[in-house]
């Protein structure tokens, strides 16, 4: 068993720390947030003053913060990679640019270490039960290594490329999502304008060509998916703002690459709209109420 530090306790990172914890591992943390601090204590985790303090003799170190500029500064000015052993493995779970995952990367590389992109598809429940989808970008080497940590925290665990590339894959995942739950949205509100009830669209349709996961595992109108959040006030699942977080990070990456992405800048920009609105804390399928 190893000594593992867990950086980022909220809503993904603190289940995720538990499971490390359930798989024998000896767990020290940190959080900026003290009740998520005690959390992992009563769980059975150890609470270092600082990053760098949790990863003291480390031999894996996972980090699951908001976004590039938190990943950033644990990793560039948090002196984490002078507290880990050597030989050590990093893992950021954190959903991040692509750029900000090279580079933590580098320096992880730099100074001899191991490391790992592996941010998540999955959502909170998927982070207690241990069944989270992991995209992994790194070396084989630093894969390999990794995939013993992740497999306490996940059911599949795709090598997807060299550094960035998990980051690369999320990015692209995530796109597409926010484009097919709007599209599968206005089909079921143009099927409602035009007197076709939504559970025959959703049994003609989910099993037709125009079948997408936004329909079949969380369908937007309440009735054909019984656990979808639209059976429970749109309360989330997956926050409007976070794939608005996403679909951002996208278009940076498209900017980055020199290339539109049409479809996905007027996602974009939909979704921007119905952040703004006061909708961020509403799931992602509830813009349906904004057609
Ligand atoms: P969250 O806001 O609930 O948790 C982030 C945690 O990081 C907080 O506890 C915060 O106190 C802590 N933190 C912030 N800065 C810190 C620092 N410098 N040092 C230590 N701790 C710090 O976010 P979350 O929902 O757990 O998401 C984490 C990451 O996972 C994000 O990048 C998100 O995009 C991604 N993600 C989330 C979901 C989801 O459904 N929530 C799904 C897939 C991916």
């Amino acid at each position: 068993m190893a000594n593992v530090a867990f950086i980022g306790l909220g809503n993904m990172g603190g289940p995720m720390a538990q499971n490390q914890i359930k798989a024998g591992h000896t767990v020290r943390v940190f959080d900026l947030s003290q009740p998520a601090l005690d959390a992992a204590k009563a769980a059975g985790a150890s609470v270092g003053a600082t990053a760098a303090d949790a990863a003291k003799d480390a031999d894996c170190v996972i980090t699951m913060l908001p976004a590039g500029a938190h990943v950033r500064q644990t990793y560039l000015s948090g002196g984490i990679f002078d507290a880990a052993k050597k030989g050590a493995i990093f893992i950021d779970c954190s959903t991040i640019d692509v750029p900000a995952a090279r580079e933590v990367i580098k320096a992880a590389e730099d100074k001899g270490f191991l490391m790992v992109d592996a941010p998540v598809s999955g959502g909170i429940a998927a982070a207690a039960a241990g069944t989270l989808t992991f995209m992994v970008g790194g070396t084989g080497k630093s894969f390999a290594a990794a995939k013993p940590f992740l497999e306490s925290m996940g059911k599949v665990i795709v090598h997807a490329g060299p550094a960035g590339n998990g980051q690369v894959a999320k990015v692209c995942n995530n796109m597409l999502l926010g484009i097919s739950m709007i599209g599968t949205c206005e089909a079921f509100k143009l099927a409602e304008r035009l007197g076709l009830d939504a559970q025959v669209l959703f049994d003609i349709s989910s099993k037709a060509s125009g079948q997408c996961w936004s329909m079949t595992s969380y369908c937007p109108v309440p009735g054909p998916v019984p656990t979808s959040p639209a059976n429970r006030d749109y309360k989330p699942g997956f926050a409007a703002a976070m794939m608005l977080k996403d679909l951002k990070l996208s278009q940076d990456a498209a900017g980055a690459a020199n290339m539109t992405t049409p479809i996905g800048k007027a996602a974009t920009e939909f979704y921007e709209k119905f952040v703004k609105d006061g909708n961020g804390n509403v799931d992602f399928s509830g813009i349906i109420r904004a057609l």
